[in-house]
């Protein structure tokens, strides 16, 4: 028998990253834990680090509660602390895959370092892309290591283009639920409080994510996704609203047939693919009943009620370190509007605002990828703090 698939996942008590060891602790003898991080939830990653037997555990932020490190050492994992941590860990190159299910522009860096180790990702945390897409994607190629999408949308494109040829692909058509606020009223939106834009019809997900679905950024951040996993120009992916979340995204092709990947809107799906790659495991998600499908619908996205979309659109046509301002202003917008210092429409009036004032930097390094979403955190704590 093959020696287990040796995993990290970073981001472990996270929405993905539960349900990624959940999927592991199902094959206790095909998989062995590398890393788990975590920022702040110090009681869960130790119930994990117990159960999982990790080698080494991160935290990246302060648990806030005193002696917690104590904890820690009876359970045997080297313990690593800050974001330097992450960066070393990300670094060495000790695992085969690793599960970036970190929120945000956190995980780009430590993705980089363990791309050079030679190490293999299952990528969530789609911001990496969107910050990065070309330099991330060239930096693959030239370590030889692969890329597995977990993103549901992209899980789906990816399973349409099994023993496909990328040259007959017409266009990609990513599905969107449109959110909780899909059958508001434009006027109603400015109204929309956090509770309501976080209760979303059909996904349980992290807050920052939720609430990017309910501005439908989240597919616009999906868009520069796409565009960088599938070398799709930004004209030849579209976005479809489709509310009851069955079918995760399509691929056109050049005879006009379409395939559409199918299933009940469950995380551990998209995961085990990406882990289990090109086989397919059980994942306890449950099977598709047709005949409990009401009906099927799509609709094509209202751009007023949904200004991110275009913003995005616009970011990734820019190009350079544009994607990176937007991700940028979207994380900042999206924490103001969490803690309720912003109304939701507010949300892609600073992002707009921002992606305006810069000027891109064409073929961006590292450096200039993170001074512009620097650029882009200082201009707009500065407005606001100026606006309030
Ligand atoms: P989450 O908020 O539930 O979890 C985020 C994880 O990252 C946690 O483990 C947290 O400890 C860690 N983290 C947070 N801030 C950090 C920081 N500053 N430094 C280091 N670690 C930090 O988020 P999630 O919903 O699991 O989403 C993770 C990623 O996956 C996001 O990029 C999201 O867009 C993407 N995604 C999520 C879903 C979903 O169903 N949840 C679906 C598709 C894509
Ligand atoms: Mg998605």
């Amino acid at each position: 028998m093959n020696r287990s698939k040796r995993i990290s996942v970073w981001g472990a008590t996270g929405s993905i990253g539960t349900q990624t060891l959940d999927f592991i602790g199902r094959y206790p003898d095909r998989f062995q834990a590398v890393t788990l991080t975590c920022h702040t939830r110090v009681d869960l990653l130790l119930e994990q680090a117990e159960r999982f037997h990790p080698e080494t555990v991160v935290l990246t932020g302060s648990p806030g509660t005193p002696g917690w490190e104590r904890s820690f050492r009876s359970c045997g994992a080297r313990l690593l602390l800050g974001k330097e941590g992450l960066l070393e860990a990300a670094g060495s190159g000790k695992e085969d895959l690793v599960v970036n299910a970190l929120v945000g522009s956190v995980g780009l860096e430590a993705t980089l370092r363990a791309v050079r180790a030679g190490v293999s990702i299952a990528l969530a945390n789609k911001e990496v892309l969107v910050m990065a897409g070309e330099l991330v994607m060239s930096e693959i190629a030239r370590a030889g290591v692969s890329l597995f999408p977990i993103d549901s949308e992209h899980s789906a494109v990816f399973q349409c283009l099994q023993g496909e040829r990328m040259e007959t692909v017409r266009r990609i058509l990513l599905t969107a639920s449109g959110g909780p606020f899909r059958d508001w009223k434009v006027a109603d939106l400015p109204r929309a409080t956090v509770e309501q834009a976080l209760a979303h019809p059909n996904w349980s997900m992290g807050k920052k994510v939720t609430v990017d679905s309910a501005t439908l950024m989240n597919k616009g951040l999906e868009v520069i996704e796409a565009r960088w996993l599938f070398g799709m120009d930004p004209d030849r992916v579209s976005v479809v609203i489709h509310p009851q979340s069955i079918i995760h995204s399509m691929v056109e092709f050049a005879d006009g047939s379409v395939k559409a990947q199918m299933g009940v809107p469950d995380m551990r799906i998209p995961i085990a693919y990406a882990l289990t790659y090109p086989d397919r495991w059980n994942a306890g998600a449950a099977g598709l009943d047709f005949f409990a499908c009401d009906r099927l619908t799509f609709l094509s996205p209202d751009r007023e009620k949904y200004p991110a979309l275009d913003l995005a659109y616009e970011a990734l046509r820019k190009g350079g370190t544009a994607p990176a301002v937007l991700n940028a202003a979207d994380e900042v917008a999206v924490d103001l509007f969490l803690s309720k210092r912003i109304p939701f429409t507010r949300i892609a009036e600073l992002i707009r605002s921002v992606l305006h004032g810069h000027e891109p930097v064409p073929r961006p390094d590292l450096d200039s990828i993170l001074a512009a979403d620097r650029w882009a955190r200082d201009t707009l704590s500065h407005d606001t703090i100026h606006r309030s």
